[in-house]
């Protein structure tokens, strides 16, 4: 099945926005420099976007 959030965690700063606005998804790794997704989502939610949008390095790709 197709995921349908995507972190390019290179370009990630670690910057944990995508974690405040949408806990239920994003979390961050042992490290604490690189979010990552904790369970896919069954749909692209008010939140998500709202996530992919504040992202400051644009690295959060909603498919
Ligand atoms: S908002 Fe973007 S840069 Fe910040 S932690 Fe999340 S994925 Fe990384």
């Amino acid at each position: 099945m197709k995921e349908l959030v995507v972190i390019d965690t290179y370009e990630c700063n670690g910057c944990e926005s995508c974690v405040v606005l949408c806990p239920e998804v994003f979390g961050m790794d042992e490290t604490g420099d690189k979010a990552l997704v904790l369970e896919q989502p069954k749909e692209i939610t008010p939140d998500l976007e709202k996530a992919a949008a504040f992202c400051p390095q644009s690295c959060i790709t909603l498919g």
